[in-house]
């Protein structure tokens, strides 16, 4: 992916500002760094794309706040080649993100328009995540087992698909298990949760801040 280095000035302002909210894995912070967040959006709010915050990008969901999309990405701990399932594509912001990090990314999303045109927007940047319609509950067992899988969208319930889908320990080569981050709770609010495949059947699990996010759906339209 060539740099894009317009707003670079406001891509290091954001990388300042979500560092002081508490981001401090370095990696994230230079990826941050990287993606050209305004190409992300509607023209319309190209002067907001650098601010700390959520925006629409039609459909009734949103590009999420850098900061969100920053902390999910540190509890990943994204290494260069591993397998990362994002459910919830959006605008394909995070998606970068985890492509800039050298993520192979796997991605789905459950509106048809918003998946078809992010798919062309990711391709035409050069960034090669792998983009899929559908429900990402289900997750992508063909695409599996995953070292991280990130849910960008509120669940009521944890989807045990996910679960079942992250990679296990290798005591062997010393391999932690693959972690799943997902925001679980009701519409209102959820919390951030981390689960961390420890054998065929456990999972070590780790609850974190508060979030609201649009809700994860079980259908698509
Ligand atoms: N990661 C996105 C980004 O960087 O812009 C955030 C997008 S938004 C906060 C959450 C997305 O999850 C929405 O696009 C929504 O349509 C999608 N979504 C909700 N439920 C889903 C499901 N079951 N499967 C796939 N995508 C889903």
């Amino acid at each position: 992916m060539k740099t894009d280095r317009r707003f670079q000035r406001q891509r290091d302002q954001l990388v300042e500002v979500i560092q002081e909210k508490g981001i401090t894995d370095p990696d994230v912070l230079a990826a941050v760094g990287r993606v050209p967040r305004h190409i992300f959006l509607d023209n319309a709010f190209l002067h907001r794309a650098y601010e700390d915050v959520a925006l629409p990008i039609g459909h009734h969901v949103t590009i999420s706040q850098p900061f969100t999309v920053a902390y999910q990405t540190s509890l990943l701990g994204v290494k260069p080649g591993h397998r990362i399932l994002e459910v919830g594509t959006g605008s394909g912001y995070q998606a970068a993100i985890l492509c800039e990090m050298g993520a192979q990314v796997f991605t789905i999303e459950r509106i048809k328009p918003l998946q078809a045109r992010t798919a062309r927007l990711l391709r035409s940047l050069g960034y090669r995540a792998v983009c899929r319609f559908g429900d990402g509950v289900q997750g992508w067992p063909s695409m599996g087992p995953f070292d991280g899988i990130v849910v960008t969208a509120g669940a009521e319930t944890i989807p045990e698909d996910l679960l079942r889908q992250l990679r296990l320990p290798d005591p062997d080569i010393m391999r932690a298990g693959g972690r799943l981050i997902i925001p679980v709770g009701p519409r209102s609010h959820q919390r951030m949760m981390r689960f961390t495949r420890s054998g065929e059947n456990s999972w070590d699990d780790e609850e974190l801040d508060d979030f609201r996010f649009v809700p994860l759906l079980g259908d698509t339209e």
